[in-house]
C-alpha cells in the first residue's frame, strides 16, 4: 500500500476577470478554489493581462490557470466553479466576450471528452487562446490534451500578439 496515491482526476481551470479589480478577482476566486471541497490546489501559474477579444471597448482582462486535483465529476466542478462565479457578481447578459467580473472555464478533467448542452471537454477554446495556453504551459507543459497534443507544443504556436498578452511581475 502507499500513501502517494493521489485520487480523483486532474484538472484545469482557466480564471479571467476584467472589471471590478481584476487582479483581486483572480486572486479572490484562486483562493476560492482552493478552499473548494473535493479539490486540492496543485498549482497555480502566473498572472497574465491580455486585450480584450471581441468588443474591444473595455478594460484588459486577467488571466491566470490553475491545476487542481479533484474528486469532483466534470458536472459537478463546473457546477461549483459556477457557484464561485455567482459569488463574485457576474452578471450573465448572454454577452459572448463581453466584460465580466469572473469567468472560470474548465478546461480539462482527466481524460474526459464529452460534448453536451452546456459542458464541452476538453474546452474548446484551449488551442485559440494565448492567454489560456501561456499560463497553461507554465504548470502543465507536458499534459497532453485529450483529441489534440501537449499544451508546450501548442503554446509555442500561439505568439504573443493576438491579442497582446504579457505575464505580469509577481
Ligand atoms: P465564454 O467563457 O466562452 O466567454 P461563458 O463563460 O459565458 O462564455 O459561457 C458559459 C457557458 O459555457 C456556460 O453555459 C457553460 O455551461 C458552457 N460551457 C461548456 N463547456 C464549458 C467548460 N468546459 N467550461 C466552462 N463553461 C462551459
Ligand atoms: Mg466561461
Amino acid at each position: 500500500m502507499t500513501t502517494q496515491q493521489s485520487h480523483g482526476w486532474a484538472a484545469y481551470v482557466g480564471v479571467g476577470s476584467n472589471l471590478e479589480s481584476p487582479r483581486e478577482q483572480v486572486e479572490q476566486a484562486i483562493s476560492a478554489i482552493a478552499q473548494m471541497e473535493g479539490c486540492f490546489l496543485v498549482a497555480k501559474s502566473s498572472l497574465y493581462r491580455s486585450e480584450p477579444m471581441g468588443q474591444v471597448d473595455q478594460a484588459d482582462f486577467i488571466n491566470a490557470v490553475v491545476a487542481v486535483q479533484t474528486v469532483l465529476d466534470p458536472r459537478t466542478l463546473l457546477a461549483k466553479l459556477q457557484g464561485i462565479e455567482q459569488d463574485q457578481g457576474r452578471v450573465r447578459d448572454g454577452e459572448h466576450w463581453g466584460p465580466r467580473t469572473l469567468d472560470l472555464d474548465l478546461l480539462m478533467h482527466g481524460s474526459s471528452v464529452i460534448d453536451e448542452p452546456g459542458l464541452t471537454l476538453p474546452h474548446p477554446g484551449i488551442a485559440l487562446r494565448n492567454f489560456v495556453l501561456l499560463p497553461f504551459a507554465e504548470i502543465a507543459s507536458d499534459v497532453v490534451i485529450p483529441e489534440l497534443t501537449d499544451v508546450a507544443t501548442l503554446a509555442r504556436k500561439i505568439g504573443t500578439s493576438n491579442p497582446a498578452i504579457e505575464k505580469l511581475a509577481q
